[in-house]
């Protein structure tokens, strides 16, 4: 499979692992957007969040909350976003189920905030509706 992050589990492509188990593997983001960026990501194959079975999943946050710790306590750091992208809307550039653990720091610059801008109660209703009736 012409995967990278299947490559890097494979140790076909080298990395700068911080973390591994039977299910998942951790390592460094080579182009960080913040001081200590990495990502988490299951070693099976699946895409990204719609095609994962929970059993997959389960491991990859039980290693993302493991590797958090490790990141405030080896950097101090109070604060990180955690991302997950989903297809190419959403800016995934890697189809490998992987989670981004971004340290943030005060006047990092790294964006990620957003202008509240209230909604359209009828529109936010509707969309409930039509969310929670497919199983949400
Ligand atoms: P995404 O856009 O969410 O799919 O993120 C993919 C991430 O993988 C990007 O932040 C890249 O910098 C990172 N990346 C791509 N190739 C490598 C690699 N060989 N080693 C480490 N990180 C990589």
């Amino acid at each position: 499979m012409d995967c990278i992050f299947c490559k890097i589990i494979a140790g076909e492509i080298p990395s700068f692992k911080v973390h591994e188990d039977d299910a998942t593997l951790a390592f460094m983001d080579i182009n960080p957007l913040t001081e200590g960026h990495l990502l988490v990501l299951p070693k099976r194959h699946v895409t990204g969040l719609f095609d994962t079975d929970e059993e997959t999943l389960t491991a990859t946050m039980a290693a993302v909350r493991k590797v958090a710790l490790a990141l405030k306590g080896s950097l101090g750091i109070d604060s990180m976003n955690l991302l997950q992208a989903n297809g190419p809307w959403a800016a995934q550039s890697v189809p490998h189920l992987h989670f981004h653990l971004i340290p943030r720091r005060e006047g990092d610059g790294a964006g990620m905030d957003w202008p509240l801008k209230p909604g359209d109660m009828d529109a936010i209703g509707k969309l409930r509706e039509k969310i929670s009736a497919a199983g949400g």
